[in-house]
């Protein structure tokens, strides 16, 4: 293989002692140090990885605190070319063999692939890992993921559960957890504050609405409390494309319920993608409200996280009380079914069990690309279905909006956002918008594997280094890793669709109008 060609790092061996001096030229200073290893991409948003590294300086000399939020993996590792790769993730291979940078700990913000599962990656190449805190829910996962690829209980790192609240001493920094809304359980943000007193706010992924039906929100009541004590946000500007705040569970809740009221079918299909905890819940809650009886009817990965989803607490029976029954798989009952249920299931399948029509049955689809298959299918057997497309407010989304942004920037009083979790052309082309609605950007814009120093009055990139992946196969139940050049992978690998630059471009443009126009309008009243 052509290694040029890929883009392939040179494999060099370079001797603890060099990197050490090399890491003492920017490091030579005390203060906050930041670094996205991944997160702050060229195009396509997954395998965040963020560094922070708090100097501290002693008569004995420096001192640092390491620490890691999230090791995920990247999405579109088949774009990368590497043979049979199974997944990609962020390299911090430095951070793990230089004594001085040493991490104390990873903080995991939540069960998501792409925030997660580096660790098991690492663990599989033989690297030994420093202990490890997250959610209940986030530990229940990763353990799934332990089991699935045979990782021994001795080689796992120790893991610490946190909640809302928890204060962590690591080292020079203070670590205070916040709940976040996102769509899994035990989503958090992080207060990080150093020994200088810097502060920084990492939202994890988030979005402000404070409706819930099955975890905790986001804790605003805190965060007006850390009002002008904070001095950056590291900020999740995944949904910043869109203007007004994040759908709400309770809008996406009322809205299922309309629909399956409206539309008179006794049988309803409502897919669910299986990382999307918040969805089996609501679409639960809105069969239960029109008491139709519900079966979970779905693949592996469905089966498997509803499994988690009850051992986390979440009672569907309970809740169902007299008023509805609570099929799970397709029992022989299924069969006899004649009344009202409705199928919550597997996102591109409905299977050949419910004896569906066209008369009877309705499909509402609750995600924008995931259900292709199903959109198919339900074509294919003439039932009718409606779509994200109809009702926006269908696709429950865990991201902040614009809207959302806006709202914590007025509550911690203007903090200096670092935007991450986007493409780094979505930070540079909403420059203009965040300027005019007094949000705060720092510049430069951050990308992976450069290093930012913080500071109190200011953010200042003291090392830029080319960033790569490291490509992930396996063999004999081992894992080793390629290392590879990060490049943009739109439009190649199994993720065809991205949000392009000039789309984004216009997007904001548009919504910088509609700003100024609704402003000029109410000026001239
Ligand atoms: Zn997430």
């Amino acid at each position: 293989m052509a290694a040029g060609k890929i883009g392939r790092v040179p494999q060099q061996q370079t001797p603890i002692k060099v990197l050490y001096l090399a890491m003492a030229e920017y490091f030579s200073e005390s203060g906050l140090y930041w670094r996205p290893l991944g997160g702050n991409n060229i195009d396509q948003i997954s395998g965040h990885c963020y560094q922070y590294t708090d100097i501290k300086s002693l008569k004995s000399g420096l001192k640092a605190t390491t620490i890691v939020v999230d090791l995920g993996k990247f999405d579109n590792h088949q774009a990368l070319g590497i043979k049979n790769s199974v997944a990609a993730v962020p390299d911090i291979r430095e951070l793990l063999k230089t004594p001085f940078l040493e991490p104390e700990a990873i903080f995991l913000t939540h069960s998501h692939p792409d925030h997660l599962n580096g660790i098991v990656h690492y663990l599989k190449a033989g690297y030994s890992l420093p202990p490890l805190y997250g959610g209940k829910y986030t530990m229940m996962i990763l353990n799934e993921l332990y089991d699935e690829f045979c990782v021994m209980p001795y080689e796992r790192p120790d893991f610490n559960i946190i909640d809302d609240g928890d204060v962590i001493k690591c080292g020079s920094f203070k670590i205070e957890v916040l709940a976040s809304s996102h769509t899994c359980f035990d989503s958090f943000g992080l207060l990080i504050t150093a020994h200088d007193g810097t502060t920084v706010y990492h939202t994890g992924d988030m979005k402000t609405d404070n409706s819930t039906y099955f975890r905790k929100p986001t804790n605003l009541k805190r965060l007006a409390q850390m009002s002008g004590k904070v001095d950056f946000t590291v900020c999740d500007f995944c949904g910043i494309v869109r203007d007004g705040l994040a759908v709400r569970e309770v809008d996406t809740f009322k809205k299922l319920v309309q629909i399956i009221k409206k539309s008179r079918k006794n049988k309803i299909f409502i897919p669910v993608y299986p990382t999307h905890a918040e969805m089996y819940l609501i679409a639960f809650l809105a069969a239960l409200k029109q008491k139709k009886d519900v079966i979970f009817y779905g693949g592996k990965d469905f089966y498997s996280y509803l499994e988690q989803i009850k051992n986390y607490g979440l009672d569907f029976e309970k809740l169902a009380g007299n008023r509805i029954k609570v099929y799970v798989g397709t029992p022989p009952e299924i069969k006899k079914l004649k009344g009202k249920f409705a199928v919550i299931g597997t996102y591109n399948d409905i299977g050949n069990h419910f004896n569906e029509s066209s008369s009877d049955s309705l499909g509402i689809i609750t995600s924008g690309t995931f259900f292709n298959p199903l959109r198919g299918q339900f074509n294919a057997r003439n039932i009718r279905f409606v779509d994200t497309k109809d009702y926006p407010v269908l696709q429950g989304y865990g991201h902040g909006f614009l809207g959302d942004y806006e709202k914590i920037n007025q509550i911690l009083a203007k903090p200096l956002f670092i935007p991450t979790h986007c493409p780094i052309y979505v930070i540079d082309s909403c420059r203009k918008l965040a300027e005019y609605i007094g949000i705060k950007i720092a510049t430069p814009t951050a990308q992976n594997n450069h290093t930012y120093k913080l500071e109190k009055d200011g953010f200042k990139e003291v090392k830029a280094s080319p960033a790569t992946w490291l490509v992930v196969s396996y063999a004999n139940n081992q894992a080793a890793f390629t290392e590879v050049w990060q490049k943009p992978t739109s439009g190649m690998g199994f993720l065809k669709r991205t949000f392009s630059a000039r789309r984004c471009r216009n997007q904001f443009e548009m919504m910088l109008h509609q700003r100024q126009n609704k402003d000029n309008r109410n000026a001239d009243k």
